[in-house]
This record gives C-alpha cells, sequence and structure tokens, in this order.
C-alpha cells in the first residue's frame, strides 16, 4: 500500500555519510544522497516518502556547537508544516548534546524529531546505518512520539535523557535514568510514555553563545587551581561529582570557590560521574556543604542535558536567582522532579 507520509531527513555530518577517502573516513557533500538513492527499500511505495536537505558544511559532531544546533532547531520550524516527522543524521560522539540541546530550543513539538547515525559508515557492508536510517524513517512517519527522540541500535530513547555508552558497540546509546521510549524488534512496540505531543507550532528558542563549563572532580582535585575560571570566567558550571553529589570536603576546599562564583552570577550544577540514579544534596556531608554554598542539584540529569539546559535558560535571560531554581524543575522531562 502507498505511504503518504512524509519526512525531512536533515544531514549534518557523521560517519554514518562518510566515504572511504585516501585520508580515511571523512563526509564528502554530495555522497550520501546518491547512496540512499540506490537503496531500494528506502524508496518502496510502503516507505514514507523522504526529502533531504544536506548542511553546507558537513561536520564531524566533535565539531557541532549552539550555531549548528541554532541550525538544525531552525530548519525544522520553516519545514514544520510540510512533514509529517523529521529525521536528523548526525555523528554520533555528540548526538546526546545535539538532543538535549534540540529538546530545550524547539518546545511544544507535535511530530517526532528523531536523531540517528551509525558507528560503520552505510558504505560498509556490516554497517549499522541502513537499519538506523529505515527505522528512523519509519518512527518519525508513525507520529506516536511528539519530542525530540534518539533511536539507536533498536532503542528509541528520550532525546535528553540519553547518552552515549559505548564507542565501538552497536548498541550505542542508553537512557540509564529513563525507560525507552520504545522497544524495536520485528514491531515497534512504543511504551506510551512520551510527552504529550502539542498542536501548532513549536517555539523556536535558539541559544546565544553563553560561557559553560565542566568540571570533573576527581580525589585529590586542587580545586584552587580552577577558582578564577569559575568564579570569573563561566556564567554556568556543570559539577560532575562522586555518587549521589559528593566532593572531597578536605583541605584544598571548592565552597569558598562555590560562593564566590555564586556572588559573581554563576550557577553551579551538581550532577553525578555515575551514569544511573540521581543526586541528593544533602544525603551525605561532603555534598550538603555544596548545597549551603549555593550548588544546585541536577537531580539525575545527564552531563549532556545540563550543560543543554545552561545554555537554554541564560539564552532566555533568566537572572541567576530564576536559574537556580529553573535547573532543579522538569521544563521538557529532563529530569525526574
Ligand atoms: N566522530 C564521528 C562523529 O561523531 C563518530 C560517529 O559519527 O560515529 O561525527
Amino acid at each position: 500500500m502507498k505511504n503518504d507520509k512524509k519526512v525531512l531527513i536533515i544531514y549534518t555530518g557523521g560517519t554514518i555519510g562518510m566515504k572511504n577517502t585516501r585520508e580515511g573516513y571523512a563526509p564528502v557533500s554530495g555522497y550520501l544522497l546518491g547512496e540512499l538513492n540506490k537503496i531500494e527499500d528506502l524508496n518502496r511505495a510502503d516507505m514514507p516518502q523522504w526529502d533531504f536537505i544536506e548542511f553546507d558544511t558537513l561536520l564531524d559532531s566533535s565539531n557541532v556547537s549552539a550555531k549548528e544546533w541554532n541550525g538544525i532547531a531552525k530548519t525544522i520550524v520553516d519545514n514544520y508544516s510540510a512533514y509529517d516527522g523529521f529525521v536528523i543524521l548526525h555523528g554520533t560522539d555528540t548526538m546526546a548534546y545535539t538532543a538535549s540541546a534540540l529538546s530545550f530550543i524547539l518546545q511544544g513539538l507535535g511530530k517526532p524529531v528523531i536523531l540517528t547515525g551509525s558507528q560503520i559508515p552505510l558504505c560498509e557492508v556490516r554497517s549499522d546505518a541502513r537499519d538506523n536510517l529505515i527505522t528512523s524513517l519509519i518512527i518519525a512517519s508513525d507520529r506516536v512520539v511528539g519530542e525530540v527522540c534518539l533511536y539507536f541500535g533498536g532503542k528509541l530513547l528520550r532525546g535528553n535523557r540519553a547518552t552515549k555508552t559505548s564507542a565501538d558497540k552497536l548498541v550505542a546509546f542508553d537512557s540509564p535514568n529513563f525507560p525507552h521510549l520504545a522497544e524495536v524488534g520485528i514491531t515497534v512496540k512504543y511504551n506510551n510514555i512520551a510527552l504529550p505531543a502539542h498542536q501548532g507550532t513549536p517555539t523556536y528558542n535558539p541559544f546565544v553563545t553563553v560561557p559553560i563549563g565542566v568540571l570533573k572532580v576527581f580525589p585529590g582535585m586542587q580545586f584552587g587551581l580552577f577558582e578564577s575560571i569559575i568564579t570569573e570566567k563561566l556564567n554556568g558550571v556543570v559539577l560532575e561529582t562522586f555518587g549521589a553529589g559528593n566532593i572531597p570536603n578536605g583541605g584544598d576546599d571548592l565552597l569558598p570557590i562555590i560562593n564566590k562564583a555564586f556572588k559573581a552570577g554563576a550557577v553551579v550544577t551538581v550532577c553525578s560521574q555515575c551514569v544511573a540514579g540521581s543526586v541528593t544534596l544533602g544525603a551525605y556531608e561532603t555534598s550538603s556543604a555544596l548545597k549551603k554554598a549555593g550548588a544546585v542539584s541536577g537531580k539525575d540529569m545527564t552531563t549532556e542535558s545540563a550543560v543543554a539546559k545552561l545554555y537554554h535558560l541564560f539564552s532566555m535571560g533568566y537572572t541567576t536567582d530564576e536559574i537556580k531554581v529553573l535547573m532543579e524543575q522538569s521544563i521538557v522531562g529532563e529530569l525526574t522532579e
């Protein structure tokens, strides 16, 4: 039966579309569309119809920044009414950051926005690109989910809960703190936990470039070395702490620095180095002082999501006090309250 659904594929770069060149795998303009046109299954009558937009500069996703996030979101908004859903082809390395960022930039979605890519380029025999792309197209045309998702290796994940868990496995992503939105086997089994789909056009809230940093705590860390960065240069800091939000609290102390950072208008958000579980400030002596010094809890947010959320809140022009409150509340399903 003919499928009348329409999906827009937005190609930004990444391994999925790379060609084996003399210098190694590299994205080449115009190459991927030619390869997709050769895949008969992608062009069957019962598959959704698709159009293809390629970014002018194809990127290894390590080079993605707020500019590209805004560009992807703008492309979706500009084409929103013409399609049932959107598939973004993206490198895997920063795909979880992009998924988190898009969930804040594009709010009030009523159609699926699915990020995918592959660990092995489409041009290779054992590539995972074909299944990731075909299944993403089907999910994007289904219109069951109305939010930014990441599809990879048989799992449909909430975008702002996803994290890359493997550099080489074909099942490379997971969302340890949130159930999968769908499991894909013989059929696509949706779990009915997606955000409610909205009517009308989503809002487009682009990011501005905000000085944000991520600091990972380690045993024996000399916090003093980072003082000027935290207090003078950054508006937002994501502090990756041990376990449920703990830091070393003897000797070279972080707390006065955090106090100073707040006085200078910075927001320090505490996330965990553990992939699963939540920060609970105050559960241990080594974390309650963080709270007293003015840090906020990132709860069970991924670092990727905390970074994107800081970009979002500063870009929206909220005050530091407002941002401190909003960081601990769910805006687009990024944390469990
Ligand atoms: N370095 C590549 C990228 O993120 C890796 C990939 O796509 O899998 O663009």
